[in-house]
């Protein structure tokens, strides 16, 4: 009998049926109150929890626990302990306590902490996220419970990308939950925010990888030529699939769904080598870990396919680069989609508000949103024509700008629908039209019932720009909140809100082609920010507005939010800096020994021809141009190995980043401009690197 997945679906997980399954009857139910943020988890129910959660993963083979955390470096941490406990007698017992559980105390001194903790200060914290199910990982033959864990210093800051996420869904809670007290809801008692978030990533030849140190060590390729054939023919987006590719695609839904990761939809996305990975939307912090799962999920599997799987924002020059789609709402806990305009949406009074409190946020904090998404990778995405540009703007479309233009004037009177699309066919049933047409070019769109964050980047965790939206959209809600809860008449003061906000911040609505240089020049005269640079964009982070945010909302004491922006300035500028040594690296090592050869044969040649009274004109041309080019690639090393230098000398860190993209970052551009025309010239047999075309298009 084969097993289906709904038979295989969160096997590896202990999730809440299971629980219902393992625990006393009164366990269960006090768990579920801290689930529901009733009340912090008792020891002693903690130790029962353990102590079953000990015995499932045991059954699964599972010899090891880790708290399984998300450090400032993005990625994931872990470190595995055995279940094993000693006895007098010289046997071992399989132990693990309700402390263990909740509490880890990994040495934090070795993960950026942007000056909260100095080397010596060691101490850390982990914390059990139990709103997050932990789950059994195989690892090879190694499998191991994990417990998704918040990460804080000794002194109780956070260190992490999940605690400020779980601080500002309490914070969106409780402002939402007032404002929907305010309106007159009695029955929702938690509002909740979702995510589903769709990934992007390359799938290439392990074989091109290995040779391919700048892969290896920057994710990157920091040389290529462009190649004879890019994505101009349109036809990778969603065409079949190639049979590896779905192979490598089964196993990863196959090892997702064992997980309890909602793997859902899959396509060829638009550059060549290019695929996208979509899971049915969670609870946000859920999202957050699913998705860290998913990217090495995905990087592993690549392995058994022989394929590695490139996250980084821009792999390839020339062709798309990779991004997240954070799509967001905000749930009740009776099942209510705040962002569900309904069919009539002009007179939901709950949808307008929320809408318009998003949109407002949105406006307000239009260049936090920006920075939320600012690395070195994505510097190369946003306002590349491939991706939003830096500008942050709204999408509503038709039927809601419409709505928002008549708030903007007093209560609005329609809805306008969709009607029904027919094509013309006989045998083809008419088909119901959405109210509103799709923009694949905005940053921030509105697509149904949710609004799509399109600027994040493909490596990125979804964690902060997910905390960012959070707090802005709680502070617009607490600002609303504010008002009505003193107003005597709730309905004309919503109404008032609405229009005010109606007025005020229509101009970060736009629902044109955000890619032309029109749209660059009309949101220069509508006063919108336009930040290209990721530097600008982080040194922004810490000011008064926005330090004075975090903390209303408990999200980040200011200190936090100083360190933070340190760690992301520090993390760009290491980014860069390995960059620049691995393009030095390749340029010295691989690509001008490679261009002497071939510089050298020339020579001969012209010798060889000219030596027996032939004419060797062209041999001569080919080599004036091949010394050329060398002569300006060792010049470009020289004034890249100048400019690193000169970067790495630089103290503070704002001065430090600065130097990476104002002398580094162009430096590299003239190493790489040089190596990629000889890559034209040089015979293939002797160059060094797997070339676009084959890197792109050999499976
Ligand atoms: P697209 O065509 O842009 O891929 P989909 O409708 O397939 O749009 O949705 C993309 C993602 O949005 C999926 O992960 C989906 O689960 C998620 N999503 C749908 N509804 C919500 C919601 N209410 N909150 C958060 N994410 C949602
Ligand atoms: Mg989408």
């Amino acid at each position: 009998m084969s097993i289906t997945v709904s038979d295989s679906f969160g096997r590896n997980v202990f999730n809440e049926a299971t629980m219902r399954e393992c625990l006393p009857k009164n366990v269960f139910r006090s768990l579920k109150k801290t689930l529901d943020g009733a009340q912090p988890l008792d020891p002693v129910t903690a130790d029962v929890i353990a102590n079953a959660m000990k015995d499932w993963a045991i059954a699964k083979g599972a010899t090891h626990y880790c708290h399984w955390f998300q450090p400032m470096t993005g990625l994931t941490a872990e470190k595995h302990d055995a279940f094993i406990s000693p006895t007098p007698d010289g046997r071992t017992i399989m132990e693990f306590s309700g402390k263990e559980l909740i509490k880890g105390e990994p040495d934090a001194s070795s993960f950026p902490s942007g000056g909260l903790r100095a080397t010596f200060e060691a101490r850390g914290y982990t914390a059990w996220d139990c709103t997050s199910p932990v789950f059994v990982k195989e690892n090879g033959k190694n499998i191991t419970l994990y417990i998704p864990s918040a990460f804080c210093s000794y002194t109780g800051d956070a260190l992490d990308k999940k605690t400020p996420l779980l601080r500002s869904m309490d914070a969106l809670n409780k402002q939402a939950v007032r404002v929907l007290r305010a309106l007159g809801n009695t029955s929702s008692s938690r509002v909740t925010a979702t995510m589903g978030p769709e990934q992007e990533y390359f799938l290439i030849d392990q074989e091109f990888y290995r040779k391919r140190l700048d892969l290896v060590l920057a994710g990157r390729t920091l040389f290529g030529a462009k190649p004879p054939r890019g994505q101009e023919l349109e036809d990778h987006y969603f065409g079949s699939l190639h049979e590896r590719v779905a192979n490598f695609m089964n196993e990863v839904n196959n090892e997702l769904w064992k997980l309890g990761v909602t793997a859902k939809t899959q396509h060829n996305e638009v550059a060549p080598a290019q695929y996208e990975l979509a899971p049915v939307f969670s609870t946000v912090n859920v999202a957050a870990d699913h998705n860290q799962v998913t990217m090495d999920t995905l990087q592993k599997v690549a392995l058994h396919h022989g394929f590695v799987c490139l996250l980084h924002e821009k792999p390839f020059a020339g062709v798309n680069g990779s991004g997240k789609h954070n799509n967001w709402s905000m749930v009740t806990d009776d099942g209510i989609n705040l962002l569900d305009p309904g069919d009539t949406p002009h007179d939901n009074m709950v949808f307008l508000v929320m809408l318009c409190a998003v949109v407002k946020a949105v406006d307000k904090n239009a260049m936090l949103l920006r920075a939320s998404v600012a690395n070195a990778g994505n510097e190369h995405r946003l306002g590349a024509n491939e991706a939003p540009p830096a500008i942050v703007s709204v999408f509503l479309g038709d039927q809601l700008t419409d709505i928002f233009e008549q708030l903007a004037k007093g209560p609005a009177k329609s809805s306008k629908v969709g009607g029904q699309l027919k094509l013309g066919v006989s045998t083809l049933p008419p088909l119901p039209k959405d109210c509103t047409d799709r923009n694949r070019t905005s940053p921030f769109a509105f697509t149904g019932n949710k609004f799509e964050f399109r600027m994040v980047g493909s490596t990125q965790s979804v964690s902060g720009p997910s905390f960012v939206l959070n707090t802005i959209v709680a502070d617009a809600l607490c600002d609303i909140a504010d008002e009505l809860e003193k107003a005597r008449d709730v309905k004309a003061t919503a109404q008032n809100i609405l229009q005010d906000i109606a007025v005020k911040h229509a101009r970060i609505l736009f629902n044109g082609d955000n890619y032309t240089a029109e749209w660059v020049a009309e949101a220069e005269r509508r006063g919108l920010s336009n930040i290209r640079s990721t530097v600008e964009s982080l040194k922004g982070i810490p000011s008064k507005e926005n330090l004075a945010l975090f903390s209303k909302h408990g999200v980040l004491s200011g200190q936090e939010l100083k360190a933070r922006t340190e760690i992301l300035l520090e993390v760009y500028s290491r980014q860069i800096n390995i960059e620049a040594q691995t393009m030095l690296s390749i340029a010295k090592r691989q690509i001008l020994p490679a261009s002497c050869e071939y510089s050298a044969r020339l020579a001969a040649a012209v010798a060889a021809v000219s030596g027996v009274g032939g004419n060797a004109e062209t041999q001569s041309k080919m080599l004036a141009r091949v010394c050329e080019l060398v002569t300006t690639l060792e010049n470009g090393i020289g004034k890249l190995e100048e400019a690193t230098a000169k970067a790495a000398a630089t103290t503070g860190c704002e001065a430090h980043a600065e130097s990476y993209a104002h002398d580094v970052l162009p430096a590299m551009g003239v190493v790489r401009a040089a190596a990629d025309e000889l890559e034209a010239l040089v015979d293939a047999k002797l160059w060094p690197l797997p070339i676009y075309a084959e890197m792109l298009f050999l499976r």
